[in-house]
């Protein structure tokens, strides 16, 4: 690829007039992600911690590379005629990480920001999750480096279709299932449903999930987070002896995932004392009223205003006396410059990689268990799994039903990690780790190596 560009960069050299003294213009696009050697990014986080569990797979060794090269990574240009009639053209990939216990599942994020090494890297997480949670999919994920606020509701779908058409020939029900990520809702679901349908000719509900439920969507998909993070974080809570009715439980992100976690800790009788989002925060010594919180935030956008509790800065959320902490909003939050104050027992990562490396080495000296985000958000993708199983059958079952499943499933998971990590003394997220890759690396053993 690098010769192609100098090869282009030379034409244009030997055309330009010799005596030009015009300055050369800045290229208005960044060099591509996956031409820059130096931007290894979240997959280079991903290959040390494949590397800190080599040593716990035994003779499933011999297969650890299959882990750090991913099996199909597509790079796809995704042209959009803009409503001023101009073309846009932007980058977008799917990385099928591994697929040998399953399709591929994982969603797909619209973001400026979105690199081909960010994709790759959430691909493999999805790997670990699926396996984590021992649903039977691989792992994958898709992007656009694209920001959707700068599209109007006609580009939006044109993007999403022309996407959806160009990585078509990689995805379907039972070869690689998107579902919604940052920015990519059961609108844009919808779309890309419809377009894969319409170009395979046939109804394929099947091939995304977090669909609307009118087209094949599952009941609990919405809340189905939020409730694997409680159900992971009550198990967890257990083990340490820590009780729930009466814990101390602050948040981080009231959205989706905060949102539900915040709610059924509150049903379960912990005094939510806490919660921080990117308006601002709230506190209250004797428990927030999270309904009514919930209804604030859904009225102004935000939990900044609420007028039962008092106004809290960011310092004090992270340093705020409590039992459990859920970051439940971006990545990072938790950092070598806050994790030294925080005084919880427990922290349960609803959010993707909300804690740094550094921070997550300052925890465990301090002794603070972290339940990671492999193991404790996986209920998101649980449900999609139900989905997708629904969506086959055409038969739907009940919100009851849908809940016990996923409460039988994360806990039997959370199990395996806690014996795990009880067993090789290592932190659930090592331990995690440990589970899935024994599961994924056994599949491709049984499988063995074609030819
Ligand atoms: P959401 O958009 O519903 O909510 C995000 C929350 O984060 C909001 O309350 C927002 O105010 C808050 N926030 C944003 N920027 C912030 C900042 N700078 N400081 C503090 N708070 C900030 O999103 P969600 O679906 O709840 O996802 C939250 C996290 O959980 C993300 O990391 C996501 O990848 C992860 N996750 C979500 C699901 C799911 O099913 N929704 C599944 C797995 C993982």
């Amino acid at each position: 690829m690098a010769t192609r560009t100098q090869a282009k960069t030379t034409r244009t050299a030997r055309k330009a007039p010799a005596a030009s003294a015009a300055p050369v213009a800045a290229p208005t696009h960044p060099l591509p992600s996956y031409l820059d050697p130096n931007h290894l990014g979240p997959w280079g986080t991903y290959l040390a911690q494949v590397d800190r569990v080599a040593p716990y797979l035994g003779p499933l060794g011999k297969w650890v590379e299959t882990l750090k090269r991913p099996k199909r990574s597509l790079i796809v240009d995704v042209a959009l005629r803009r409503d001023d009639g101009t073309i846009a053209h932007f980058e977008g990939y799917r990385v099928q990480h591994n697929i040998s216990r399953g399709p591929g599942k994982g969603g797909v994020r619209f973001h400026p920001d979105v690199t081909l090494s960010e994709v790759m890297a959430l691909a493999a997480w999805m790997s670990i999750k699926n396996a984590a949670v021992n649903v039977p999919y691989g792992g994958a994920k898709g992007g656009i480096r694209v920001d959707p606020r700068t599209l109007s509701l006609g580009e939006l779908e044109r993007v999403t279709r022309r996407y959806t058409s160009e990585i078509g020939l990689i995805i379907g029900p039972s070869k690689d299932i998107p579902a919604p990520d940052v920015n990519t809702n059961e609108k844009v679901m919808a779309w890309m449903m419809d377009t894969y349908s319409v170009n395979v000719g046939a109804t394929a509900t099947g091939v995304v999930t977090g669909k609307p439920i009118d087209l094949g969507g599952s009941l609990g998909r919405r809340e189905a987070t939020g409730r694997g993070v409680f159900t992971v974080g009550a198990e967890a809570a257990q083990r340490i002896g820590l009780t729930i009715e009466g814990s101390r439980v602050a948040v981080q992100g009231f959205g989706n995932v905060g949102g539900v976690a915040g709610k059924l800790f509150a049903e379960a009788g912990a005094k939510v004392i806490a919660v921080q989002d990117h308006s601002g925060g709230v506190s209250n010594d004797r428990g927030l009223n999270v309904p009514k919180l919930l209804d604030h935030v859904a009225a102004t956008g935000g939990v900044a205003g609420f007028r039962g509790g008092e106004p809290l800065t960011a310092e004090q959320f992270w340093s705020c006396k409590c039992d459990i902490l859920i970051p439940a909003a971006l990545e990072g939050q938790i950092n070598a410059q806050n994790a030294g104050k925080i005084k919880a027992r427990m922290v349960i990562e609803g959010a993707n990689g909300p804690t740094t490396p550094e921070a997550d080495d300052i925890l465990q000296d301090k002794g603070v268990l972290v339940v990671p985000d492999v193991i404790a958000n996986a209920g998101g993708v649980t449900v999609s799994y139900f989905e997708w199983v629904q969506d086959f059958s055409s038969f739907f079952w009940s919100e009851a039903e849908i809940n016990q499943r996923l409460v039988r499933i994360m806990t039997e998971a959370f199990t395996a990690v806690w014996n795990t990590a009880q067993q090789h003394q290592v932190s659930l997220r090592t331990a995690t780790f440990i589970v899935a890759c024994r599961r994924i690396l056994h599949a491709r053993d049984m499988r063995g190596l074609y030819p």
